[in-house]
C-alpha cells in the first residue's frame, strides 16, 4: 500500500458512523424463549484492535487474542462495544443474521473478502435493552459486525459459531455516563455473556510515525499516556481513567477523540470487587497507538 493510500485508509478510519436510531416491534421477538442460560461469572474483556489488517495478518497480537480465548469459558453470546459505533442513543443490534461491514477504505481487496458470519442473539439484544435503566435502549435492524468486532473476534473464534449482538456508543454522552451504564450490564456475566469491548487505549491517527508502521514504537507523549493508563488501570483508579480529560497534555494527545477509549470504561465498569485485572498485547504500534488488551477474571 502506498502511502497516500494508507492515509486514506486512515482517514476512512476516522470517520464516524452515526445511525438514525430505528426501533423494532418487541413482539417481533416473541418467537424467541430465554435461550440464555445460568453460568459461572464469565471475564470481560477490552481488545485493542489497532489496524484492520490485523483482521488478515499473522502477528503477535492475533496470536493474543486467539491464546486469550483459549483462556476462557466458550461464551454462549458475545456483546461487543466497538469504537467504531457510534450513534446519538444506545442501540443494540437485534437481527438474527448481522452482516460484516466493511467500514474503511483503501485497503487490499482480501479485507473486503472476509465474511464473519456469526449469527445474531435477538434474545441477548432484548434481554440487554431490558436490563439498560439509564437509557431507552433501541433494537437496530440496519447496522451488524463493523471492523471493530469481527476483525476481532474471527481469531478468537474462527468458527463464527458463537452469536454476537453489537452495542452502540451513545456520542452525545461523557464518560461518566458510559461506565455508569455499563455497570447495568453486570447481570449478562452469570448468563453466559462475554462482554468485550473494543478500541484502543491510545489512538491517535494524525500522529502516526510512517516510518515505524510495523515497529513497537511509542512516541515519548504515547509512552507516557500508556504509563500512566497501565498504573490506573492496576491500581484499580478507574475514576482518574474515567475522568481521562484532566490527566494532562500526554492523554489529550492519546485521547484525541473519544470512542476508541470508552470501550475500556464499558470493560473496567464491570470489575468486581473480587475480580483480577490483566494485561495482554501489551505493546506500542507505529508510535501513536496501543495494543494493550485487558481481560477480568471473576475472582
Ligand atoms: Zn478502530
Amino acid at each position: 500500500m502506498t502511502r497516500p493510500q494508507f492515509f486514506k485508509s486512515l482517514a476512512a478510519l476516522f470517520a464516524s458512523f452515526t445511525l438514525v436510531p430505528r426501533t423494532m416491534n418487541a413482539t417481533a421477538f416473541s418467537q424467541f424463549t430465554d435461550a440464555l442460560q445460568p453460568s459461572p461469572k464469565m471475564p470481560v474483556l477490552f481488545l485493542g484492535h489497532g489496524s484492520p489488517m490485523n483482521a488478515i495478518e499473522e502477528n503477535e497480537f492475533v496470536r493474543g487474542f486467539r491464546k486469550v480465548a483459549t483462556m476462557l469459558p466458550k461464551p454462549q453470546a458475545i456483546l461487543c462495544i466497538s469504537a467504531h459505533w457510534e450513534t446519538k442513543g444506545t442501540l443494540v443490534t437485534a437481527m438474527q443474521h448481522p452482516k460484516t461491514i466493511h467500514d474503511f477504505g483503501g485497503f487490499p481487496k482480501a479485507l473486503y473478502d472476509v465474511q464473519y458470519p456469526a449469527p445474531g442473539s435477538p434474545e441477548l439484544a432484548r434481554t440487554t435493552q431490558k436490563l439498560l435503566q439509564k437509557s431507552k435502549v433501541g433494537l437496530d435492524d440496519q447496522w451488524g459486525l463493523d471492523h471493530g468486532a469481527w476483525s476481532v473476534l474471527k481469531h478468537m473464534y474462527p468458527l463464527a459459531d458463537v452469536p454476537v449482538v453489537q452495542m452502540s456508543i451513545d456520542y452525545t454522552q461523557p464518560a461518566a455516563y458510559h461506565f455508569e451504564l455499563a455497570q447495568e450490564l453486570t447481570a449478562l456475566r452469570e448468563k453466559g455473556v462475554l462482554i468485550v469491548g473494543s478500541g484502543n487505549m491510545v489512538h491517535n491517527l494524525r500522529l502516526v510515525a510512517w516510518d515505524k508502521l510495523h515497529e513497537s514504537y511509542a512516541h515519548d507523549w504515547a509512552l507516557e499516556a500508556s504509563t500512566k493508563m497501565k498504573n490506573f488501570l492496576l491500581d484499580g483508579d478507574f475514576n482518574s481513567l474515567i475522568q481521562f480529560q484532566k490527566q494532562g497534555n500526554a492523554f489529550q494527545l492519546a485521547i484525541p477523540t473519544p470512542e476508541h477509549y470508552l470501550p475500556l470504561l464499558y470493560t473496567l465498569a464491570l470489575k468486581g470487587n473480587k475480580d483480577t485485572l490483566s494485561l495482554f498485547n501489551d505493546k506500542p504500534v507505529a508510535g501513536s497507538l496501543t495494543m494493550t488488551s485487558v481481560k477480568i477474571d471473576a475472582g
